[in-house]
């Protein structure tokens, strides 16, 4: 163990295993450990570093921002979130307003808040949420509530309003729930993230929206992980065409500060009444700022585009590779810079791949045991696919003593 892992262990809750690498700085794709190793990050903190790290457009606004005020509560008027709060409207859901947190479970729980002022309003008897079965949606109580992934939830003490867990892509199934009870709302990942990288089909999506306009309820997608670019649009539900009422959004959206929020369409953006919610740091005026640059880079400086191209490449190489070695990799799942390879090896083999790339400079991360997930800055650029590729065919034909095709 390194001096920094004992320490680690010594003076931090174990609530994660951490990877034995302490970093020291970072800069475009790349991070560098204490040690002076340079890793190749398709893991983006979690799909937060959506533009690679120390972008010079963040790095501008941090610097602006940084030398005219840090935090002022939500009392006064904060130029940067008004700024950003625009914007995002008008690039989802027109009409609507913004609501700013600090993380995507607060965001959750704005969401939970907001469902249930809007039954309380409306008086019509409708109430709780439908949910997928190995959902994610956060870790505070509320948003744990919503959270379907029985090792996340299990064991911690439950909040009583109802939720109605139905299976991914199932629209039968969402049919027979909104018949038998009166949810009011439904709430998706359109790619479900720490459940496994799994993509929601059009059809269900669509279904969805048709389901809630039949029985008048909300349609929630929960963007924290998918939003920002992540899937090769701003937010994954442009990917086709209909319109949710509300939007969960976190992750990538502070340029790297905490920051989060939800956007509701017209039909909810009055909901929430003064002193219905609130919280003392969001929006940070700094972590605004930086949401601001974020937008600059994705939408007017042409980083969307550059990325979703970027994915395409990583997709068919990937691709290319799942064909070639059938008996190690099942398929690809996700969309964009979101990617789940689901391998026929055991979790074991899996941490052992991470690990050996990990020794390479690559940072990959596992997920639902044997999925390795990926979640590469838009800015990956071609040397870097190359890199990943060649190291990780090198492992398969070097360790998993497997030939070509089978
Ligand atoms: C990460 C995540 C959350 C929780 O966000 P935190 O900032 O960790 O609280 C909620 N929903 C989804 C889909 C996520 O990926």
């Amino acid at each position: 163990m390194t001096q920094w892992q004992i320490l680690d262990q010594t003076y931090i809750m174990s609530t994660v295993k951490r990877l034995p690498i302490a970093i020291d700085r970072a800069e475009g794709n790349y991070l560098y450990d204490t040690e002076g190793n340079k890793y190749l990050d398709l893991f983006t903190g979690l799909a937060v570093n959506t533009l690679g790290h120390l972008h010079p457009r963040i790095m501008k606004a941090l610097e602006e921002q940084s030398h005219r005020f840090l935090h002022i509560s939500n009392l006064f008027l904060n130029p940067p979130a008004i700024q950003l709060a625009k914007r995002l409207v008008e690039h989802t859901l027109s009409g609507g307003k913004v609501f700013f947190s600090n993380s995507g479970a607060e965001a959750t729980e704005a969401a939970i808040k907001l469902i249930d002022r809007w039954t309380t309003r409306e008086q019509n008897g409708k109430s709780g949420i439908v949910v997928l079965k190995n959902s994610f949606h956060g870790r505070t109580l509320g948003a744990l509530r919503l959270t379907r992934q029985p090792s996340v939830y299990q064991d911690f003490p439950t909040l009583s309003f109802p939720i109605y867990e139905i299976k991914a892509n199932d629209i039968d199934d969402l049919e027979e729930v909104c018949q038998r009870h009166q949810p009011a709302a439904v709430l998706v990942e359109p790619v479900l993230g720490a459940g496994g990288v799994i993509t929601l089909t059009e059809e269900f999506l669509t279904a969805i929206r048709r389901i809630c306009d039949e029985h008048q309820m909300i349609f929630a997608v929960d963007e924290i992980q998918t939003g920002i670019g992540r899937t090769g649009k701003l937010f994954a539900y442009q990917h086709f065409n209909f319109q949710p009422d509300l939007i969960l959004f976190a992750k990538g959206i502070g340029g790297g500060l905490p920051l989060g929020g939800i956007i509701a369409g017209p039909n909810l953006a009055d909901v929430f009444q003064p002193g219905d919610h609130g919280t003392t740091f969001a929006p940070s005026p700094l972590s605004a700022a930086l949401g601001n640059a974020v937008l600059d880079v994705l939408l007017e400086e042409g980083q969307l585009e550059r990325g979703r191209q970027a994915a395409e490449k990583l997709w068919s190489q990937l691709q290319a590779l799942q064909e070639k070695y059938p008996q190690v990799f099942a398929y690809i799942d996700g969309k964009g810079m979101m990617l789940g390879i689901r391998t026929h090896l055991s979790a074991e083999e899996v941490k052992q791949l991470q690990l050996n790339l990990l020794k390479q400079g690559i940072l990959v991360n596992v997920t639902a045991k044997t999925v390795i997930r990926l979640l590469p800055p838009l800015t990956l650029n071609d040397e870097d696919i190359q890199f990943f590729i060649k190291t990780l065919e090198n492992y398969i034909t070097d360790h998993l003593s497997v030939k070509e095709g089978k």
